[in-house]
């Protein structure tokens, strides 16, 4: 069986990273979160004091900084994110490197080093990445995509929660605001948008399980890699 390219793309709170995690697990193909490279970055922006808006400064730091996936297999699978060889896997995961995320994202040239490191690690296949633009324009020819959407309201319950096991409280019409901003600028960017690719499998997490939908994605990357032979 051949070892796919899988490409999960949707919004903030879809559900990707559960689901794509899953699914490299049950497949047992590796799993790569790109927005955890956009996060590492917006981290060291942050701790540079590099303004977000700055798109020279941003695309330098980004060609300096070292940004590591690493798979744990000491917490089942978890990945491992290293900035210069220290773990920042959790530092990232804040609201306020969130918001940094997708402002440090908007750049080209910022992306362009990203994209470059993605090819390189998802190349060789056996691998889920999940993101924005995977499909659309890390892996255009991705042997599966996967577009995962969810309500607005249902996408912010979830953050919410992912926010408060890590102790921080939002209120809930905070964060619906800010899902709602984080989606604008993914849509609207310039470079490289959030939109489903045409080929993409359209997937409405709302009222699915994480385990549902994550079966659901591996029984189609069986079949899809039976017919690549
Ligand atoms: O997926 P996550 O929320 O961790 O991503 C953080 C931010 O990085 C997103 O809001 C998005 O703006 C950006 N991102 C991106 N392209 C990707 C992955 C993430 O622009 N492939």
């Amino acid at each position: 069986m051949r070892r796919l390219i899988i490409a999960i793309d949707g919004p903030v709170g879809a559900g990707k990273s559960t689901v794509a995690r899953r699914v490299a697990e049950l497949l047992g193909y590796l799993y790569l979160d790109s927005g955890a490279m956009y996060r590492a970055l917006a981290l060291a922006a942050l701790r540079a004091g590099v303004p977000l808006a700055d798109a020279a400064r941003l695309e330098a730091l980004a060609a300096q900084s070292r940004i590591e996936l690493q798979s744990d297999p000491s917490s089942g699978g978890r990945l491992r994110v290293l900035l210069n060889g220290e773990d920042v896997s959790e530092a990232i995961r804040s609201a306020a490197c969130a918001r940094a995320a997708s402002q440090v994202a908007q750049h080209a040239g910022v992306r362009q080093h990203l994209v470059a490191e993605q090819r390189r690690l998802g190349a060789a296949g056996g691998v889920v990445m999940e993101g924005r633009d995977i499909g659309t324009a890390v892996f255009p020819d991705a042997h599966l995509k996967i577009f995962l959407d969810a309500s607005v309201e249902e996408r912010a319950r979830r953050r919410l929660s992912d926010h408060r096991s890590r102790g921080e409280n939002i209120p809930f019409e905070q964060m619906l605001a800010e899902v709602r901003e984080r989606d604008r600028r993914d849509r609207t960017r310039e470079v490289s948008p959030l939109v489903r690719a045409p080929d993409a499998v359209y997937l409405d997490s709302t009222a699915l399980e994480a385990e549902e939908v994550a079966r659901l994605i591996a029984l189609l990357a069986r079949r899809r890699s039976g017919e690549a032979g």
